[in-house]
């Protein structure tokens, strides 16, 4: 491996603006970079991104990687993913950023000495394969996601792209042609509405050209995990090069590491954050494997009456929980009326805006998670060997369950039906939101019972509730083995390294 002579290699990454995607990216560019000294090379990395993303990404002890930053002009295009107000919004978004850094980017990576060897691009941003054809290097695609949902969802496409599927989003839809028989309770718990509203339909295809013309892909994944649904992925993918080579996260050895990333790592979130300590030390004092933790990702999009039901379900469990709660007014409004950390303080801690996730996963107390599903998240409680309560919300989280809870059976639904499609409260609509809650009155999909008997199956006793422990654990094995010497990702992570020497080869 690695037999070339070329001894230099330039990655550029181009995250998408949303901490799922760009902290799995951050962490791809560190594993490519600790693969240098080993293979006997050096690696550069460029990460081509906004100011305000880049604030998210720590480098620190990566002299290695450098950030070029990509200006925004137009409003939209200064966000990140998570600062939008709803899905209708992630299309101007998607399209502003094409329209404001494409000939920016272009030209940044003509100035790039040395010359890019390849680009590591989000599959949300299909418009750089352009600028990869244009400086002739390969285009690898990396979408975040499973290899299980990329396939189920692959099929799922091509059935509705035939005619054969009803557009019924209320109807139950079964994916034919895998190990498993899987089948969705609604298509809306699918990430299709928008394609059958015809609204993301051109950027879709946009994608979907951009996949077809990639030079391969990088899956957060690892192949004893996925087994069958990576072989189908790579059936799909130009020259089977599917590269799994996660989980990515394993790139994070140090306290500091796993204590400062994504919004952690800005001056705001160690300011949120000063009760990382608090936390550990609270941990530090429960039981193993007795802690429940809560965290509903990034982007959290429940209603507030929901969010209590969750809350009242936590303290009726009598388990010791974390719950990390983002900033809604309604909710802060709730928890101290209701006068809630003091109802609970003795087995509970509420944590706002950002947690120290993987700090606080791989941490003896804890004992089960209770997740929406976001990939990075199961991926990271899978890697610490945790059995989930699953919550999805909207996106591939329902695909992201249906492998968890019912091919790997690592996990419990809590029972939540319907995709949620807002995207996060707003404060200033708070009233007129309000006024709508109270007329339309809020379905509580999961009650507080549910979270309870759910949170009673992860983490109570019984042969069920051991056996999935059981499973979780062997699976945290596999995870962490993927990333030692001659395991299964690090070895695809050298061949996509050797792959891309052997192309700067052949163009040089
Ligand atoms: N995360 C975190 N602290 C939080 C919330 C999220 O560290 O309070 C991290 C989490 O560890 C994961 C990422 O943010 O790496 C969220 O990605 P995921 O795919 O799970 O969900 P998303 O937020 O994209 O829906």
């Amino acid at each position: 491996m690695a037999s070339s002579n070329v001894h230099h290699l330039h990655f550029v990454l181009f995250p998408l603006m949303a901490q799922g995607h760009s902290i799995p990216m951050l962490y791809i560019a560190k594993l490519l970079v600790n693969q240098a000294a080993p293979l006997s090379i050096t690696i550069q990395i460029t990460i081509l991104t906004t100011p305000q993303n880049a604030s998210h990404l720590q480098i620190s002890h990566y002299p290695q990687i450098h950030i070029a930053l990509l200006h925004p002009s137009l409003p939209i295009s200064h966000k990140t993913f998570d600062q939008l107000t709803s899905l209708n919004q992630s299309l101007s978004f998607f399209s502003s950023i094409a329209h404001d850094f494409h000939s920016q980017a272009l030209s940044l990576c003509q100035s790039l000495s040395p010359k890019p060897s390849c680009i590591i691009s989000d599959i949300c941003l299909p418009w750089t394969l352009h600028i990869a054809s244009h400086i002739g290097v390969p285009w690898i695609s990396f979408s975040g996601g499973s290899c299980f949902a990329n396939v189920v969802m692959t099929n799922v496409m091509t059935a509705f792209g035939s005619g054969s599927g009803s557009e019924n989003i209320d109807e139950s839809i079964e994916v034919f042609g895998l190990e498993h028989r899987i089948e969705f309770t609604t298509k809306a718990q699918l990430p299709i509405q928008g394609v059958l509203s015809g609204g993301m339909m051109k950027f879709l295809e946009q994608i979907g050209e951009a996949e077809k013309k990639a030079y391969g892909m990088i899956v957060n994944s690892f192949e004893e995990l996925e087994g069958s649904y990576v072989t189908h992925l790579k059936k799909k993918v130009r020259g089977n090069r599917v590269w799994c080579v996660g989980p990515v996260s394993s790139c994070n050895k140090h306290y500091v590491d796993k204590a400062q990333r994504g919004k952690g790592s800005t001056k705001e979130g160690q300011d949120n954050n000063n009760n990382n300590d608090k936390v550990m030390k609270w941990l530090d004092l429960q039981d193993p494997n007795s802690v429940l933790y809560v965290c509903l990702g990034s982007l959290h999009n429940l209603k507030t009456p929901q969010l209590i039901e969750l809350g009242l379900g936590l303290e009726s469990s009598k388990r010791p929980f974390i719950w990390v709660v983002r900033a809604s007014n309604k909710l802060q409004k709730w928890i101290e009326e209701e006068n809630f950390e003091e109802r609970i303080k003795t087995r509970g801690l509420v944590i706002r805006d950002w947690a120290p996730q993987l700090l606080i996963l791989s941490h003896f107390a804890i004992g089960g998670f209770l997740t929406h599903c976001g990939w990075n998240s199961v991926l990271e409680a899978i890697s610490a060997g945790l059995p989930m309560l699953t919550w999805p919300l909207f996106s591939d989280q329902f695909l992201n369950e249906k492998l968890v809870a019912d091919v790997l059976d690592i996990a419990v639904k809590v029972g939540a039906k319907n995709p949620v499609m807002k995207m996060k409260e707003e404060e200033q609509e708070d009233q007129k939101e309000e006024e709508e809650e109270e007329e339309e009155g809020i379905i509580i999909e999961v009650k507080k019972e549910d979270v309870r008997e759910g949170i009673e199956r992860v983490m109570g006793k019984g042969d069920e509730a051991e056996e999935r422990r059981k499973k979780a654990r062997e699976f945290g094995v596999m995870a962490n083995n993927a990333w030692e010497e001659g395991g299964s990702s690090q070895l695809n992570i050298r061949l996509l390294i050797d792959d891309i020497m052997k192309q700067t080869k052949i163009s040089t």
